[in-house]
């Protein structure tokens, strides 16, 4: 083959993009973790491993519209958790992952957790997939259909089969579209709560439901890595795994600050790996920034893919996969919760400007408030966002602010307004010479 058509060939690797479902930054053998993930922990020392890789939301629908679009969940309007029987999903408007691939001629297909949206116009296969098998919503919620396309296959959907049949059908999918390049999407239900692991594995770990699941999890990616290897694509494949956002109830945040629903690291801060031999440098680790919103410019670049003619608030994170560069230049990058942008990453630094008075688990309505001053940490040093250094570095702190009001001025309207009713809560809610609002932990 002459040299230009293999550069050409290398150049558009085929990509497996695998989510876990709620873990936790510190779930991973090669995060910290007891759990045992030997796969996972083989694809790290043989890829790249992130320690600042943060999902576009602490929680499932937006953080997964984010990381299909490559845009903040308010533009797309995915802002919330999406229930069965919501009659919107990811618009039309939005191009995907998948539908940027597919200009550039990639077979694709999702298996597993789709959440954007449950009616026939917004699953998979209506939004860049050539085929999809899972179920649309969340396992825990109900009606629970295990859908193959757009047709319902089992209901309800057996919950301790899920990873077996997904893995089946990924590993099938590897060896059928092994002729042209492909994007494989394998969001797994696992580890999200309600745990339920096949017999092979449930009962099976000395640490409980949640150590069964995981372990199921990472005997699935040694599955793909096999079947990878028995089709003659490892070479020219590169593997991707993260988490859609922190974890509920049993992960573990890794010692990160806050859980799945807040803005805190713990909630957002996950696990990414990647694996692609030859291109990726082996048992590399990173502590550049860098966010699912990067994943579909770099997949576009890689793929020779033109990329969408919307605004993308994604970079191009190549340089940091391939070690060319230690850091990027990029915008800053914000934590939303809904509408609201609570906090902003530039660089080291994180600030934070808004919280919501109770925790996401309470009942009840909950009101953003702006913090009684904003908090600056460090994430070099205070990953944990113990320690508010916000008085010593007051040029900072009125930096990332201004830069934080003009980039949410690129963004749909209904965000700046709820920023502004969130900071005009602080001058008509605090009368002069009051003590600071209080915000609950
Ligand atoms: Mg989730």
């Amino acid at each position: 083959m002459p040299a230009a058509a293999a550069r050409g060939q290398a150049s558009r690797p085929n990509i497996v993009l695998i989510t876990a479902d709620d873990m936790g930054y510190g779930d991973l053998g090669c995060y910290g973790s007891h759990l045992t993930t030997p796969n996972l922990d083989t694809m790290a020392g043989e890829g790249v491993r992130f320690r600042h890789f943060c999902s576009a939301s602490s929680v499932c629908s937006p953080s997964r519209a984010a990381l299909l679009t490559g845009r903040y969940p308010a533009r797309s309007g995915i802002t919330r958790v999406m229930f069965p029987f919501d009659t919107y999903g990811i618009p039309a408007t939005e191009t995907t992952i998948p539908q940027m691939l597919k200009t550039a001629g990639y077979r694709t297909a999702c298996f597993g957790k789709w959440h954007l949206g449950s009616q026939r116009a917004f699953l998979p296969t209506e939004r860049g997939f050539d085929e999809y098998f899972g179920i649309p919503h969340s396992h825990d919620m109900w009606p629970r259909p295990l859908m193959r396309n757009t047709e319902i296959v089992e209901d309800p959907a057996r919950l301790d089969m899920l990873t077996q049949r997904f893995t089946r059908e990924a590993v099938r999918f590897i060896g059928e579209a092994k002729e042209s390049p492909f994007f494989l999407y394998f969001a797994h239900t696992a580890p999200h709560i309600p745990l339920e692991a096949s017999s092979s594995f449930k009962g099976k770990s000395p640490l409980g439901r949640y150590s069964d699941v995981v372990r199921e999890m990472d005997w699935s990616v040694g599955e793909l890595f096999s079947a990878l290897r028995e089709n003659g694509l490892d070479d020219n494949t590169m593997v991707l795994f993260t988490s859609d956002n922190g974890p509920w109830y049993q992960g573990s945040r890794g010692g990160l600050r806050g859980v799945k629903g807040e803005t805190y690291e713990g909630g957002m801060r996950v696990p990414m790996v990647a694996r692609y031999p030859g291109r990726i440098p082996k048992g590399a680790a990173t502590n550049a920034f860098a966010s699912a919103l990067d994943l579909l410019p770099t997949f576009g670049r890689l793929a020779g893919a033109a990329l969408p003619g919307q605004p993308l608030d994604g970079t191009d994170i190549w340089p940091l996969l391939s070690g060319q560069q230690d850091s990027i230049d990029r915008e800053m990058f914000l934590y939303f919760d809904g509408l609201h942008a609570q906090c902003a990453r530039l660089g080291r630094w994180k600030l934070h400007m808004s919280r919501y008075d109770t925790p996401p688990w309470l009942p009840g309505g909950r009101v953003n408030l702006p913090l009684p001053r904003p908090e600056l940490y460090d994430m070099e040093n205070d990953s944990e966002e113990d320690y508010d250094c916000a008085a010593e570095n007051e040029a900072t702190v009125t930096d990332m602010r201004a830069r934080m009001e003009r980039l949410l001025l690129t963004l749909p309207a209904p965000v700046m307004s709820a920023w502004r009713d969130t900071m005009r809560r602080r001058v008509e809610d605090t009368p002069i010479g009051a003590p600071p609002v209080e915000i609950k932990p």
